[in-house]
């Protein structure tokens, strides 16, 4: 059991932009860390200089920021430590704990295709293990290159998963692994652990894709005699085909869904939802409230599953929690001049009647251009199916007269007409309704008619009737 306050990280390699994988584990990190009044850190994994771009570090950065994910201390970037990595793998080495290996490129391709063909899993053969001190230096003399490899030693290599539970792993499993390329390059095995360690991490939180990399990150700390942390691996997320998530089920990256309109908040309340959950019925959570409720230990083993749709429920609640005011102000940081012309007051009660109908601000943007546009055409379908014959235009043009009359323009007036109207004509109310939402919004759905007539105005609702009435039926 660790009782000092935790420091936690995440640890992303900058070779694309932050997906939803990498930001469910940041989360998870970030919950920890505030819910135990721990450090949460990030360290950029830079090392492989092909891959890695600044332009993702940036985008991730971002992206992070955008969810709310604030690190504390400064982002440490591996790129900037091989003094350090390289001053670890020389103490390994003078400690016997890691050798140099000479063999050639060709010598381990043999060895490899040999395995191959044999049908067993390849292992080093362990030439160098035990090479002799005056063959070793002979052979630095000569300038041969060399790796650096650590000597895995026998027995068993266990931690015991906050998640997962004890794992134990036969070390024999495990052939003695490089630690630094010919190039000298120090390779991800080491790197992390001696990063972990340097930055006091106390748990490591992180995907179960990691979960064989532990047992030979605990050999490292071994070797090096620091203090092993704790670990917790997180399930696999899976798109709806129950395959790993990726580019092929849509959208995976966090800035994607910003993109599509989606409010952090709700973003962070989905990901929490993928591999935990309270034990309760509550769905929709606050950051606060999961800071609050988040424990590691109801984290499930048991991959998750990503559901679009549910994320767009939970947008939708966190929309509807909303005042329209702060949903105006949303909308406004990435469309600052969205609907800048109207009066805002207006703006307002169009959002205030749209809300709990909008799934995202992308949403709320689409779905309330009636209010600020004629429509241009009518949906076909609906026209097809609610105005289908010129008595709708005999109807809506007296209804349209009945409006003209209202001298005091309020939901309750206009339904008085509708429905006098309706029955004079012996028919349903109905049959007034569905063409007058056609006519004033170009499609069949809605909010409630008569608020939306409200908000309109008058002298818009009659504008759109007539229209209406010179093009359908179609
Ligand atoms: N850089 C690794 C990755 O992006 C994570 C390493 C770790 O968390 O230990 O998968």
């Amino acid at each position: 059991m660790n009782l000092k306050k935790p420091r936690v990280r995440f640890a992303p390699s900058p070779t694309g932009q932050l997906h939803l994988g990498g930001a469910r584990t940041a989360l998870f990190n970030w919950l920890y860390a505030r819910k135990h009044c721990g450090k949460f850190l990030l360290r950029i994994e830079d090392t492989d200089k092909l891959r890695s771009k600044q332009e993702f570090t940036n985008q991730i950065c971002e992206s992070l920021r955008w969810l709310g994910l604030d690190w504390d201390e400064d982002i440490v970037f591996q790129s900037t430590r091989n003094e350090l990595y390289n001053s670890v793998i020389e103490k390994l080495m003078k400690n016997g704990k890691a050798y140099r290996c000479f063999c050639s490129k060709e010598r381990l391709a043999e060895e490899r295709k040999q395995a191959e063909i044999a049908g067993s899993g390849y292992f080093y053969s362990g030439a160098c293990r035990n090479l002799d001190e005056k063959v070793v230096q002979k052979n630095l003399k000569n300038g041969n290159s060399f790796s650096v490899r650590i000597y895995v030693p026998e027995g068993y290599t266990e931690f015991d998963d906050k998640i997962y539970g004890n794992i134990r792993v036969n070390n024999k499993e495990i052939d003695d692994f490089i630690i630094a390329r010919t190039d000298g390059s120090p390779v991800y095995n080491l790197v992390v652990a001696v990063d972990d360690n340097d930055m006091g991490i106390t748990h490591v939180i992180r995907g179960e894709d990691h979960i064989s990399n532990t047992a030979k990150q605990i050999m490292v700390y071994k070797a090096l005699n620091y203090p092993i942390p704790e670990f917790a691996h997180l399930p696999m997320i899976l798109g709806p085909d129950k395959k790993r998530l990726s580019k092929r089920h849509g959208a995976t990256g966090v800035q994607e869904y910003k993109d599509q309109g989606y409010l952090s908040d709700a973003l962070v309340n989905y990901l929490a939802l993928l591999g935990w959950n309270p034990g309760t019925e509550q769905e929709i959570f606050s950051p606060d409230e999961l800071i609050e409720q988040f424990s590691i230990g109801r984290v499930q083993k048991k991959s998750a599953v990503f559901d679009e749709k549910k994320l767009q429920w939970v947008s939708g609640q966190h929309i509807i929690k909303k005042s329209a005011n702060e949903i105006l102000d949303n909308i406004l940081t990435y469309d600052p001049n969205w609907q800048k012309s109207e009066d805002n007051d207006y703006v307002i009660k169009v959002i205030e009647l749209m809300k709990d109908r909008v799934r995202s601000l992308r949403d709320m943007q689409n779905m309330t251009s009636m209010f600020f546009k004629d429509p241009k055409d009518y949906d076909v379908k609906a026209a097809k199916k609610k105005w289908n014959d010129n008595s709708i235009n005999e109807l809506i043009e007296k209804f349209n007269n009945l409006l003209e009359n209202i001298e005091l323009w309020d939901t309750e007036n206009i339904e008085i007409a509708l429905r006098n109207l309706a029955e004079s004509k012996n028919i349903s109310a109905g049959k007034i309704i569905h063409p007058t939402r056609l006519a004033l919004s170009g499609i069949g759905s809605g909010p409630s008619l008569f608020d939306m007539m409200q908000l309109l105005g008058k002298e818009t609702c009659i504008r759109r009737l007539r229209k209406a009435n010179k093009i359908l039926p179609y």
